[in-house]
């Protein structure tokens, strides 16, 4: 019991067990166990892979039978029935009826093997070699994701200079008069510059680990058009935000844009196992067979529940039951916000992805570690861990989500209590702005 064998044996690299530091046994819908059988509303969702909530019955089912059956579990990309199903069920559900004809690269199993094939996907398609991406982004922990993530303790992990990478400031970065796509607009217009054509930009439409900082839909259409007239690829790494976190299922048709390349991971599975893939544009998939090439790029179990997962998005319902539930959080966090210290106490985020921008550095980690004490699973975001991030399955009750911010409140209270910033300044500040995140700079 307890979390001395994982202190003892585990490497200093651990992260989440850190801020939860409990053995968790069992788990279902939203709600987690630990050993000692104390339950936890799980408002981290597996860092997004759980959209579906914990061990959905129809996937266990699914797994159930699949492994009775004898089906191969192996993960090489040889050909099997639970792929085909899976490939099947994506062009019938998600593919056709957006009118999108992609090709799919299964690359490794995690988010960071989608973004890496992205990138040298795209530099090899364009013959160029930099890639543009925008401040406080977070893609990935291999070599060329890190190059394009803002993080700078992350950046010094690397051993090594991150090169081949434009960093742009994102929406809003530079003040609510001012499109930040000016620059990027800027710099390609100017042959003094010093900047070469880029391959290919990547973003993320709300910035997840970069404090759930939403990009508008106009600033998104107008990165689609920069990058069509100048012939870059455009990224969308739909890896957090992607899988109907935001409402519809690729977290971009609410800005109508067209990526040449998508990153899918994290919920794509549906049941929290390690998959991803890539959606490619049909005249970019210039690879060479086996020219990206790996050991776990057919997780068939992760198949089979991915194929079952799809099932949700075959009407609207959940993308309507995302939205509302969304808004419900984004007015009671706003009443919370204007508890918090200092003027730029916010709420941000779109659908099911929610931040509180609680303005002092410091409050957002003690709200956290008191949700926790108080039976929550919630952890921060931001380059300064200054925004509490609410990330709850998309299939929460309305029971779950009220009990869940009943919880932040008090821990709102708490925190404030403990860290000596007095509470209501920003009292009757005015309207939230659950949009546009204030300056901040890359971590
Ligand atoms: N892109 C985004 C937007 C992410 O949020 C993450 C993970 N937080 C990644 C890429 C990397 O995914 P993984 O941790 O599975 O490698």
């Amino acid at each position: 019991m307890g979390m001395g064998t994982f202190e003892r044996l585990e490497s200093s690299v651990r992260s989440y067990c850190r801020a939860f530091p409990v053995v968790f046994a069992s788990a279902s819908g939203a709600t987690l166990v630990d050993e000692e059988g104390r339950e936890y509303l799980d408002f981290l969702s597996g860092a997004g892979a759980l959209n579906y909530g914990h061990n959905p019955p129809r996937m266990r089912r699914a797994m159930i039978e699949y492994l009775q059956a004898g089906g191969v579990l192996h993960g090489l990309d040889l050909a099997t029935p639970a792929k085909r199903r899976f490939l099947e069920r994506f062009e019938e559900v998600i593919l056709r009826p957006r009118g999108m004809s992609c090709r799919v690269q299964f690359p490794g199993p995690t988010g960071t093997n989608a973004v890496e094939a992205a990138l040298k996907l795209a530099r090899k398609a364009t013959g160029r070699q930099t890639v543009a991406f925008f401040a406080n982004a977070y893609h990935g922990m291999t070599l060329g994701a890190l190059a394009v993530s803002g993080n700078a303790a992350k950046r010094r992990a690397a051993g090594v200079p991150l090169a081949h990478a434009l960093s742009l400031p994102f929406d809003g970065d530079l003040g609510p008069g001012v499109d930040s796509l000016d620059v990027f607009e800027h710099v390609l217009g100017n042959p003094g510059s010093g900047v070469e054509l880029p391959a290919a930009v990547i973003v993320e439409t709300v910035q997840a680990e970069g404090g759930v900082r939403v990009a508008g839909a106009g600033w998104l259409r107008r990165l689609e058009r920069i990058a069509r007239e100048h012939g870059i690829v455009l990224i969308v790494d739909d890896v957090q935000v992607g899988c109907g976190r935001t409402g519809a299922f690729f977290s971009f048709e609410e800005a109508g844009i067209r990526p040449d390349l998508v990153c899918l991971s994290k919920s794509i599975s549906g049941a929290g196992l390690p998959m991803s893939l890539v959606l490619i544009r049909p005249d970019l998939d210039v690879w060479e067979p086996g020219e990206h090439n790996g050991t776990f790029r057919g997780n068939n179990l992760a198949f089979v529940t991915a194929a079952e997962a799809l099932s949700y998005w075959e009407d609207d319902a959940l993308s309507r039951e995302v939205e509302r539930k969304g808004r419900r959080i984004g007015e009671r966090l706003a009443e919370m916000a204007a508890c918090c210290p200092g003027a730029r106490a916010h709420v941000r985020g779109r659908g099911l992805i929610r931040g509180l921008f609680c303005g002092e550095p410091g409050v957002a980690a003690e709200v956290s570690r008191q949700a926790f004490a108080r039976g929550l699973v919630v952890e921060t975001a931001g380059p300064r861990g200054e925004v509490l991030k609410l990330l709850p399955p998309l299939t929460v009750s309305d029971e779950e989500v009220e009990r869940a911010l009943d919880i932040v409140a008090e821990s709102l209270a708490a925190a404030l209590a403990k860290t000596g910033v007095p509470a209501g300044e920003n009292a009757g500040g005015g309207a939230p702005d659950t949009r546009l995140a204030p300056p901040a700079r890359a971590g």
